[in-house]
């Protein structure tokens, strides 16, 4: 994962605060905590930052542990919420905009990708669209729930981004009741498709993903079905956790059961898949195999671990195999080996 960099909006914030006393401005504080990184990684490719607000969703996919399935407490919510509306963080301190001027003055230019529970509901919203605004050469990639772009007027000036290469959301079911059972949020379906015509009508170039969990997998065809209908290009995620399990085996698709529901899907509708990440080539058709992308491993995260068989695999060389807990909850369950990777 050399060249990746991923920050929680806190832990940054913190490291920000720590440096600071050495470096005397935030703009400071920020180039030497990206130093930092450049000498542990070696490279800097890209970064993503995290927000952390209160998510208006719960998602059974979530990769925090402590989150998955669960709104935060209220008492909580209400804690994060009143930091960031007094300026206690990232945004209010200047250290986003000092971040976005680092990345772009780097030679080449690092992309920034912003990421977590929705930030387009952050209550500094206009602050942060303001630091991504200053610099119209930034490389900037949004990603999250995004439901933020069922409003046209939000839309509209986030696609005028100079910057702007694309904006990543997840529809985990073309079923409306379905798609709001995994999130956790009735309604998030019809807000969403509202997000998505908003988008395309402002000709944003859009990642739409689908997270592999095992209840995805019920309407997996009809999900690609209808993207590929609405010319909507997709890419599948597996489900991969943190080390803290916690209650989540029953999210993990087994790999027998995603085979089968890729098959049942038209060739048109896997055709319009753009990438497959994180999945083992003999859980894909082989139309799809091509497009299997290995997932970043981030600290945390859950390592991978290989079948008995897979020694005999003709993928096992760029097969990136499955997390540990897929083992522990589902042993070698739909592995097999391949004979070839054609
Ligand atoms: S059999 Fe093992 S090595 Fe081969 S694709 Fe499946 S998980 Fe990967």
């Amino acid at each position: 994962m050399s060249g990746f960099v991923f920050f929680r909006e806190k832990q940054l914030a913190l490291r920000i605060a720590a440096a600071w006393p050495f470096h005397k401005t935030v703009a400071g504080a920020v180039r030497a905590v990206l130093a930092e990184e450049i000498q542990r990684a070696g490279s800097l490719d890209e970064v993503h930052l995290y927000f952390e607000n209160p998510c208006a969703q719960a998602c059974e996919f979530c990769e925090e542990p402590r989150r998955r399935g669960q709104f935060p407490s209220r008492h909580l919510a209400s804690l994060l919420l009143r930091a960031q509306e007094l300026g206690l963080d990232l945004v209010g301190s200047g250290a986003l905009a000092a971040l976005v001027d680092t990345l772009m003055d780097l030679e080449p230019k690092v992309p920034l990708t912003i990421t977590g529970h929705d930030w387009t509901r952050h209550p500094r919203r206009p602050e942060i669209l303001a630091a991504l605004e200053r610099r119209p050469d930034a490389r900037l990639r949004l990603q999250g729930p995004s439901l933020g772009f069922s409003s046209p007027e939000l839309t509209r000036r986030v696609a005028a981004l100079p910057g702007l290469e694309w904006i990543a959301t997840t529809l985990q079911s073309s079923d409306a009741a379905e798609h709001d059972a995994m999130v956790g949020a009735p309604g998030a379906h019809a807000e969403l498709l509202a997000a998505l015509d908003n988008l395309k009508a402002a000709r944003v170039p859009l990642v739409l993903t689908v997270v592999l969990s095992r209840r995805a997998l019920r309407t997996l065809p009809e999900t690609l079905s209808f993207l590929a209908a609405r010319r909507l290009s997709v890419s599948l995620q597996a489900f991969i956790p943190d080390e803290a399990m916690g209650p989540a085996f029953d999210v993990l698709a087994p790999l027998d059961e995603l085979r089968r529901a890729l098959e049942r899907a038209p060739r048109e509708a896997l055709l319009a898949i753009h990438s497959v990440v994180g999945v083992p080539p003999c859980a894909a058709p082989a139309l799809l195999r091509r497009k299997i992308a290995p997932a970043h491993r981030m600290k945390g995260r859950e390592g991978a671990r290989f079948g008995a068989g897979c020694g005999t695999c003709a993928a096992r060389g760029r097969c990136s195999g499955v997390p540990s807990s897929y083992f522990v909850a589902l042993g070698a369950r739909g592995m097999e080996p391949l004979a070839s990777t054609d």
